[in-house]
């Protein structure tokens, strides 16, 4: 029974279309299957999860605010628009470009007349000791799911225990994930435990944010840098810049502070939200290499010097102007990607891939944003928090996870404590097992 599934998810087509592969499916890899649609192609997405994720939201889920069925779309779902659309689950492990013939973990292949690279890249330990076991990543679907249940499982042991104990919480790495992670559990302290956990002195739960540069939010003007931080302290985060985490222990984290002197801090949870790099096993498929070990592309998106073989998202980069690791260029270039593919089998011309920065945001809490948004002046406050919460429901792919979304957000910014979504509230086995080596999502 096994087999004959494994034969037919990589059976030849049996079509005589040009067959597109497309390995990924994120922002990326979705855009780009979406946009050949259009083409007479056959497109086969590979994935090793049978789900996209929108990963802007992953913070939500881990913090009791998404179910994480809001924010991941079925990947067999897209054949619903396109007929010459097939999924594989699966791990591509080898790409052997003279043969134009991807393998898969069990021994599979896959042939291809195009190829789309669109892997997305995995969370970067940064050699810091202990890091990789004892930290939890915010990287996938699997992850939130465990740090939302070890949270919940600390506080039920919290509010059973020594009322003298307390917890603490460690967020390492003060980017938009750190900030919004941090933001979004320091909420739910101030405001809804005093509903939901009474035996539970709100005092008891200290969050720290720890960032190695001197400022929250590196990317973003100083004003909205400051007034993340300002935002932050606000909400009582204990916030550590220009500050190392030297390393992380089962119990707590070593931090290297800006003059040199470590401090140790004790940590029941210490969430990762800090760096990515490209998987050593996209590194091991013998492409050329650019900036940090993305596959290196040209202006068309093409992996250099390789025919056919195109590579999107923060998985590549162009050697003149690598682009920032977020979702709109992944986005674009999977469209892009995509149409190219469409015309160079019409054998018709395509301009070079031109990236259009639409601006960028990040979330604190209720009412409370930044926002740098291209045409508009710089917003903060009410007006950013909008701006970031209509453009994230409208990015959800599938109808019913916009619903969803905004009526679970909603209930949690406008309900509050009365409409956590729970985590469990004994340690699942998920949720202590010490963290894999994770590879994009
Ligand atoms: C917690 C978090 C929060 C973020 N917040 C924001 C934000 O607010 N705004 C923003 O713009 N960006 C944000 N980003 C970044 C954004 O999600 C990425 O830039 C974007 O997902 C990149 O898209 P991609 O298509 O390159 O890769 P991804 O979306 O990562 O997709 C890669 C896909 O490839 C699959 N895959 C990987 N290796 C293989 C393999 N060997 N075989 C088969 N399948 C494979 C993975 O399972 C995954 O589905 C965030 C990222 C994270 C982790």
């Amino acid at each position: 029974m096994e087999l004959t599934s494994l034969t037919l998810d990589t059976a030849p087509l049996g079509t005589a279309r040009t067959h597109v592969v497309v390995v990924g499916g994120g922002f990326g890899g979705v855009a780009a299957a979406r946009r050949l649609a259009r083409a007479d192609v056959d497109v086969t997405l590979v994935d090793r999860h049978p789900y996209n994720t929108f990963k802007p939201l992953l913070y939500q889920v881990a913090t009791a605010g998404l179910n994480a069925g809001d924010i991941t779309w079925f990947l067999r779902a897209e054949r619903a628009a396109n007929p010459r659309f097939r999924f594989v689950l699966g791990s591509v492990t080898a790409v052997d470009t003279s043969a134009r013939r991807v393998e898969l973990d069990g021994g599979r292949r896959l042939d291809y007349d195009h190829l789309v690279l669109a892997t997305g890249v995995v969370v970067e330990w940064y050699a810091v000791p202990g890091a990789a076991r004892h930290a939890l990543p915010l990287y996938g679907r699997a992850e939130a799911l465990a740090l939302r249940d070890r949270l919940f499982a600390g506080l039920e042991t919290l509010s059973r225990g020594d009322p003298g104990r307390e917890v603490r919480v460690v967020v390492v790495g003060g980017g938009a994930t750190g900030v919004e992670t941090v933001g979004a559990l320091a909420e739910m302290r101030n405001r809804d435990l005093r509903v939901t956990y009474p035996e539970l002195a709100s005092s008891r739960v200290h969050l720290t944010l720890v960032e190695r540069g001197p400022d929250l939010l590196a990317p973003f003007h100083p004003r909205m840098r400051a007034y993340a931080a300002r935002a932050l302290l606000r909400r009582g985060v204990d916030l550590r810049l220009g500050t190392t985490v030297a390393a992380v222990e089962a119990d707590g984290v070593v931090l290297r502070r800006p003059h040199g002197a470590t401090e140790r801090l004790a940590a029941d949870l210490v969430v990762w939200a800090s760096g990515v790099r490209v998987p050593d096993a996209v590194r091991a498929w013998g492409l050329p290499l650019g900036d940090r070990g993305r596959i290196a592309v040209d202006a068309h998106c093409r992996v250099v010097g390789v025919e056919r073989v195109y590579a999107i998202g923060d998985v590549a980069a162009h050697a003149d102007a690598p682009l920032p690791q977020v979702a709109t260029p992944a986005l674009q270039q999977g469209r892009y990607v995509g149409r190219l593919i469409a015309r160079t089998e019409r054998q018709r011309a395509t301009r070079p891939f031109r990236y259009r920065d639409k601006g960028t945001m990040a979330v604190i809490g209720r009412a409370s944003a930044v926002a740098e948004i291209r045409y508009l002046p710089r917003l903060t406050g009410l007006p950013a928090w909008l701006a970031w919460l209509g453009l994230h429901v409208l990015m959800l792919l599938g109808r019913r996870n916009r619903v969803a979304t905004t009526v679970n957000l909603a209930a949690r910014y406008l309900a509050g404590s009365r409409n956590v979504i729970v985590g469990d509230g004994v340690p699942t086995e998920a949720s202590l097992a010490p963290p894999r080596e994770l590879t994009g999502g």
